[in-house]
């Protein structure tokens, strides 16, 4: 069945369009995009006063299935994904087992096939068991279905199986997605080092243990000459080092989640756990740094890290804590409302960020764009409305937000995924005829 969608404002950065356009999509795909598209008898969506975007892209997503049901699943991870405003999400290997073999990620993708409101695509293991010694079977893992390879959160710590994954990955045309830490440095810090860690009498991680990994993966990734996607930049002096690189043409590219951007180390007085991630919250200085990175285009795009826990695991002291947060329902509304609404970048350049530039890194050629014969993905925002953050109503199975109880403007409207509504809010429900 065909779908319109009229009178909205068409935001498509990889045709430098923005203007009022209808849309229409046949079979999965937009086959039409005009000023004014009369489809009788066809199913439309007003979209007046909203912005139509090419679907969001959350390339940094854990979903926790298989293995650990009880903090997420497929299903849940992808419902929160169409109401956080995304239409595909990349999920890390770090599930038990590891995705580190065909089995797993073919497993994941019926499972989503057979669940999921949106599209899921697998990032496999570079190593076995993430243990950072023995290199999977990345070729045999791509033709499973894998699109990246990361072994994040365990991040490989040998220099030489690094420099092979490089050299691999150049060789399968695909990407390491690499989460930068020392780990000998990091050791068992539980949140940025600095005066607020000495402070609240809590171990640290040095901004040191990110920047050594990524200064050395750059070198390898440029010997290699093997592309490098950087996961949730965090410090300063890690952009600078990507800033640098880029300039030398090193085939590097980053992405920056909303935390790191809006929330910084001194909140972690109160000891909340839903404070507590790795990469930590650093100083209000890399904030800064990190913000001015996405306005000159240093960084490339967004992501959430969205890691769910279930209440019993946060509800412990800071420093035993498991790491990681929720994010797939309030990225979309922390980057409209802090970014957008504030004029520090334009509609268009956040755009780029979450949909154009994730669909490029991840090499989906049919998404992160609005034309004839892409993908019928897209996400319709309202930039005006105002939301009060309620975890209870998140869609995910978990509610380890710090986001809590924020006032945001901004948020998205409708989901469409492959041509079907994968989400729609109650004020856009009225507007399908
Ligand atoms: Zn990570």
């Amino acid at each position: 069945m065909k779908l319109l969608i009229k009178n909205g404002r068409v935001v498509d950065p990889s045709s430098k369009t923005d203007k009022k356009l209808d849309v229409l999509i046949d079979k999965g795909k937009i086959i039409d995009i005009q000023p004014k598209i009369s489809a009788g008898g066809t199913k439309s969506i007003d979209a007046s006063g909203l912005v139509v975007a090419p679907g969001f892209i959350d390339m940094h997503v854990h979903l926790r299935e298989p293995g650990q049901e009880d903090k997420e699943t497929i299903a849940t991870g992808a419902r929160a994904a169409a109401r956080g405003g995304f239409t595909s999400i990349a999920c890390m290997p770090n599930t038990s087992p590891v995705n580190d073999n065909r089995g797993v990620t073919e497993y994941i993708l019926s499972e989503a096939k057979r669940n999921a409101a949106v599209n899921v695509f697998p990032i496999a293991s570079i190593t076995k068991e993430e243990k950072g010694e023995e290199l999977t079977d990345m070729a045999d893992l791509m033709d499973a279905g894998a699109v990246a390879f990361s072994d994040d959160g365990m991040p490989v710590q040998n220099s030489q199986v690094m420099r092979r994954a490089l050299e691999y990955s150049k060789i399968l045309n695909t990407v390491i997605i690499d989460h930068c830490e020392d780990k000998n440095l990091s050791a068992d810090g539980v949140m940025h080092e600095g005066y607020y860690s000495y402070l609240f009498g809590l171990r640290g991680i040095p901004a040191s243990s990110e920047e050594t990994i990524v200064s050395r993966d750059i070198i390898l990734a440029q010997k290699a000459d093997a592309a490098i996607h950087i996961a949730h930049l965090s410090v300063k002096g890690a952009v600078a080092l990507v800033k640098e690189a880029k300039k030398k043409k090193v085939k590097v590219t980053a992405e920056v989640t909303p935390h790191h951007l809006f929330l910084t180390d001194s909140l972690i007085e109160t000891y909340d756990t839903n404070l507590k991630m790795n990469p930590p919250l650093r100083s209000k200085e890399d904030a800064r740094a990190l913000k001015q990175a996405v306005k000159d285009g240093t960084i490339d795009a967004f992501a959430t890290d969205h890691a769910p826990h279930t209440l019993d695991e946060k509800d412990v002291e800071f420093d035993i804590a498991p790491f990681g947060i929720n994010g797939l329902e309030t990225a979309v509304p922390l980057f409209l409302d802090k970014l957008v609404n504030k004029n520090i970048i334009p509609i268009s350049r956040f755009v780029e960020m979450i949909s154009t530039n994730p669909a490029l890194i991840l090499r989906f050629e049919n998404k992160g764009k609005i034309c004839e014969g892409a993908d019928a993905d897209l996400t319709l925002l309202n930039l005006r409305k105002k939301i009060v953050v309620d975890v209870n109503s998140f869609k995910s199975k978990s509610r380890n937000n710090p986001f809590h109880g924020w006032e945001l403007k901004g948020a998205p409207e409708m989901t469409i995924v492959g041509g079907k509504i994968a989400f729609s809010s109650s004020s856009l429900k009225n507007m399908v005829q």
